[in-house]
C-alpha cells in the first residue's frame, strides 16, 4: 500500500459519496438520452476545479442526436509537469430505464448501510466518481508526475456507444499519441480485471410465403410455418452444437464460457393496428432476430456459415422455402494480453490493496472497449471498477462505499505505476 495515497483518498470519502449522489441525480436515461448536457457540464465544472482542461463534444448526427436530446460528451485532461504516457479513464454517463420494483427513489441518491442506491449507482456512476477521486488524490500526492491523465464521461454506451466512445474514437480521442492506456470503470467487481468480451453477430432472418385467405391456407404459403422449421432445426442441431463450443477465454459467469445464441424477437403475420387482432390471412413474411455471441476460437465467417447452411438445407428439403438474411451488427471478440502495461499496473494495485492476485475475466457482452480497439486501434485497454455486475440494470441498484474507496486506491496505484517515469 501507499500510505500517502490511501490517506489522500480516505480524506475524500465524503466527497466521493457526494459526487456519486450528484451524478445519480441526473436522470441520464437512455433511450432517449435524457439530461446528458447538464450531466456533462457538471462533470466539466467539477474537473476544472482540480485543474483539468475540459471539452464538451457533441456526437453530431449520431443515432438519437437531436436538439432535444443532444449526445453531449465531456473529455478532460490534466497534463503533468514532464512528458510521459497518458492514462484515460472512460465512463459512460447514460443509464438504462428504471423499470418496476424499486423500493426507493432511483434518482435521489439514497445512502443507507454503507451503500449508495440509485439507477446507475453501480453501472457506472460509482466507478466514474471513484476514478475522479483517484486522479485527484494522485495529483495531490505526486504533483511532479510524468505524462497526463484524462477522464471522459461519454453517452450512449447502453445503446451501442455510437454517439459516445465510437464518435470520439473517430476523432482521434482514443488513439496514440494522445492516449496510451485506457481504464473503463465498469462494475466488474473491485478485485477483477476485465480483459475484453465475446464477439457478437446480430442478424435478421426472413422467411417468405404467399398471402391467401386464412380459411383456405392451402391456396397460400405460410411464412410462419417455414420459420417454425428454422426454429426446429436450430433446436435440434445448432443449440446443442453451440453448447459444445467451450472457450479458453475466462468469461464470467461460467454459463457464458461457450458459444450462445438468443432469439431476440420473432414477428410474423399482419396485425390490425387498431384492435390488436390478427387479420385473417396466411402470412407472407416472418422475421426472426438472432443474437449470436462467439468466441476468440471462432471465426465470424464460420459463425455465419453455420446458420446459413441450415437455411440452405431447408431450401432443398422444404417445398417453397425461401429466405433472406441480413446482418444487423457484428463485433469481434477481444482479449487484451495479460502482459500489457495497463493490466500489469492495475494488477499491482489489486495485489497491494487486497493482498491477493486479481481475477482476470472476460465479459459475456460487449461494452465500449470494442470502439477503442476497432476505431482507436488502441489495445492497452481494460475494464476495472467497483460495483457488482449482477446489480446492473436491476431495481434498487447500489454501489458499496467501501468498494469505491478500495477501487479508487487500486486506480491511483495504477496511475503511480504508469506515470512515475518520464517517457
Ligand atoms: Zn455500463
Amino acid at each position: 500500500m501507499d500510505d500517502k495515497l490511501s490517506r489522500a483518498i480516505e480524506k475524500r470519502r465524503d466527497d466521493l459519496i457526494a459526487l456519486t449522489r450528484d451524478l445519480i441525480r441526473f436522470p441520464t436515461i437512455n433511450p432517449p438520452g435524457e439530461a446528458y448536457t447538464p450531466c456533462a457540464e457538471f462533470l466539466a465544472k467539477r474537473l476544472q476545479l482540480i485543474g483539468f482542461e475540459t471539452q464538451l463534444i457533441r456526437g453530431e448526427g449520431t443515432p438519437g442526436d437531436t436538439d432535444q436530446y443532444p449526445r453531449t460528451n465531456v473529455v478532460a485532461r490534466f497534463d503533468g509537469r514532464t512528458h510521459g504516457q497518458t492514462v484515460h479513464f472512460n465512463s459512460h454517463i447514460d443509464v438504462v430505464e428504471t423499470g418496476d420494483g424499486w423500493t426507493i427513489d432511483p434518482f435521489e441518491g439514497v445512502v443507507k448501510n454503507g451503500k449508495i442506491y440509485g439507477r446507475g449507482a453501480c453501472d457506472m456512476k460509482g466507478g466514474l466518481a471513484a476514478s475522479i477521486i483517484a486522479a485527484e488524490a494522485f495529483i495531490e500526492v505526486y504533483p511532479d508526475f510524468a505524462g497526463a491523465i484524462e477522464i471522459s464521461g461519454t453517452v450512449d454506451e447502453e445503446s451501442g456507444g455510437f454517439g459516445g466512445v465510437a464518435y470520439l474514437a473517430s476523432k482521434g480521442f482514443f488513439s496514440k499519441p494522445r492516449v496510451d492506456h485506457v481504464i473503463i470503470p465498469e462494475p466488474l467487481n473491485k478485485d477483477r480485471i476485465c480483459l475484453g468480451h465475446r464477439g457478437v453477430w446480430w442478424a435478421e432472418i426472413e422467411t417468405k410465403g404467399e398471402i391467401a385467405h386464412g380459411s383456405m391456407p392451402f391456396l397460400g404459403d405460410c411464412a410462419i410455418r417455414h420459420m417454425g422449421a428454422v426454429l426446429e432445426a436450430f433446436e435440434k442441431e445448432l443449440f446443442p452444437a453451440l453448447d459444445n463450443k467451450q472457450t479458453s477465454m475466462p468469461v464470467v459467469p461460467d454459463g457464458a464460457r461457450r458459444s450462445t445464441m438468443n432469439i431476440n424477437s420473432i414477428h410474423g403475420g399482419q396485425t390490425d393496428d387498431y384492435s390488436g387482432l390478427p387479420s385473417p390471412n396466411v402470412s407472407d413474411s416472418c422475421r426472426l432476430t438472432i443474437d449470436r455471441r462467439f468466441l476468440l476460437e471462432e471465426d465470424i465467417a464460420e459463425v455465419k456459415r453455420e446458420v446459413v447452411s441450415i437455411l440452405d438445407r431447408l431450401q432443398w428439403e422444404r417445398p417453397k422455402f425461401h429466405y433472406s438474411i441480413r446482418d444487423i451488427m457484428e463485433v469481434q471478440p477481444l482479449m487484451t494480453e495479460r502482459d500489457r502495461p495497463i493490466v500489469t499496473a492495475v494488477a499491482e494495485g489489486i495485489r497491494s490493496v487486497f493482498g491477493r492476485e486479481p481475477q482476470y475475466v472476460i465479459s459475456p457482452g460487449t461494452y465500449d472497449q470494442k470502439h477503442i480497439a476497432r476505431i482507436g486501434l488502441l489495445h492497452d485497454c481494460i475494464a476495472y471498477g467497483p460495483g457488482i455486475l449482477d446489480l446492473a440494470h436491476r431495481p434498487d441498484e447500489y454501489v458499496g462505499i467501501e468498494d469505491m474507496i478500495e477501487s479508487a486506491n487500486v486506480m491511483a496505484l495504477g496511475l503511480k505505476v504508469l506515470l512515475s517515469r518520464s517517457a
